[in-house]
């Protein structure tokens, strides 16, 4: 097989929302094709991957350093040995190569880009979804094609009302979700814990089936005083207190705030997560790791945080990686993680799932078509065929 080109196309994703941190109006994300000469029951292979959702375009680091390095390789260092498909170790190495240790921003947004359009590759030219490649290759076989997934939203609006919270997290769960995420950070305290009250009403009071995310917004004191306030309300789970490298101060927050913690999705290499896990004081018991392997190099770093987390005692299930896309599906599916985040009003063509998938009670079947599967999620799958 051969790699005939490397596509980059820098798409808008903007919308009218905001975090605790950032608005969102400007947002773009880089979109990857691999292009083959390998075709499949008449169909020419490519690959497509795009850099995760909420981050911006990586279009200078792939088009002038990343896409090169694999175009311009020897082959061996590109293909499996009997030369019929990707391999993706390969490919990784390659991609790594001629770079500095630390400073995993973009570069590692990049590469992770590169990655999914590397797997969906490697998938459609085994004809199977990725899943089954995935449990397969990593999970002694053992995949499954459905996973536990939750509506992530309740971001901050620019004409925003206690009414639009709760209307927008009872729709996620008309359509199937058991349990709903909001933002909080971006109001004092006393409003947000008023917002939470609020969610909480939508989900019959059962704190168990609600989220909050402060997106790093606080320092230690205001993240203590949040955890005061809200550990009563009973949880799944408070999300990015603090700096996603203030690994001490979660340390304090792990030993004060006796419900779950999730961090992890702004920590976007195995050296990053292993700070995490030594100094952060998260407890495997309870805590949730939401590393998302679009950008954080993809699979194979991926593989390696997962190993490590084994190491400290964690187990998959503990891990519901950040980033509600087709890609993070089938790495949930194939290494039975505990779930995958889902963005299912924004975001979109990105964000969700297939055409007519349904969700019951937080779980949804993947599609049994080979590759990641956007060709069964109808918008995005045009915004794709658009670069290729
Ligand atoms: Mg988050």
């Amino acid at each position: 097989m051969k790699i005939t080109s490397i596509i980059e196309k820098t798409v808008p994703l903007g919308s009218a929302i905001a975090n605790s941190y950032i608005n969102f109006s400007m947002m773009t994300g880089s979109i990857i094709a691999i292009v083959t000469d390998v075709v499949r029951d008449g169909k020419q292979i490519i690959g497509y991957g795009f850099n995760s959702i909420g981050r911006y375009a990586c279009t200078s680091i792939l088009r002038d350093r990343m896409i090169g390095k694999i175009l311009n390789a020897d082959p061996i260092d590109v293909y499996d040995e009997d030369m019929s498909n990707i391999d993706p170790f390969k490919v990784h190495k390659l991609l790594k190569k001629n770079e500095k240790p630390g400073g995993h921003g973009d570069r590692a947004h990049a590469v992770g880009a590169i990655d999914m359009a590397v797997w969906d590759v490697v998938a459609k030219i085994e004809k199977k979804p990725l899943y089954q490649v995935i449990g397969e290759r990593f999970n002694n076989k053992l995949w499954s094609d459905k996973i536990y997934t939750y509506a992530a939203g309740g971001y901050y609006y620019e004409t925003d009302s206690i009414e639009r919270l709760k209307d927008e997290l009872k729709k996620y769960i008309d359509q199937g979700f058991h349990d709903v995420k909001m933002k909080i950070g971006g109001a004092d305290l006393k409003t947000d814990v008023k917002r939470i009250e609020a969610a909480l009403s939508v989900v019959d009071g059962d704190g168990s089936r609600l989220m909050v995310d402060a997106n790093g917004r606080y320092d230690m004191k205001a993240a203590l005083e949040c955890a005061i306030a809200i550990k009563d309300f009973g949880l799944k789970w408070y999300e990015e207190p603090l700096d996603p490298a203030d690994f001490s101060s979660y340390a304090v927050i792990a030993e004060y705030y006796p419900g779950p913690i999730a961090t992890g999705e702004n920590l976007f290499s195995y050296e990053d997560a292993r700070n995490l896990f030594r100094h952060g004081g998260l407890r495997p018991d309870r805590d949730y790791i939401q590393v998302d392997p679009p950008l954080s190099y993809g699979i194979i770093e991926f593989i390696k945080i997962l190993n490590m987390m084994h190491y400290f005692g964690w187990a998959n299930k503990n891990c519901i990686p950040h980033g509600g896309n087709l890609f993070c599906n089938h790495i949930v599916a194939g290494l039975k993680l505990g779930g995958n985040e889902c963005y299912p009003g924004i975001f979109q063509p990105f964000g969700g799932f297939a055409d007519g998938n349904i969700i019951e009670k937080s779980i949804v079947q993947l599609p049994n078509i080979p590759g990641i599967g956007y060709e069964a999620k109808s918008n995005l799958w045009k915004v794709l065929r658009q670069v290729v």
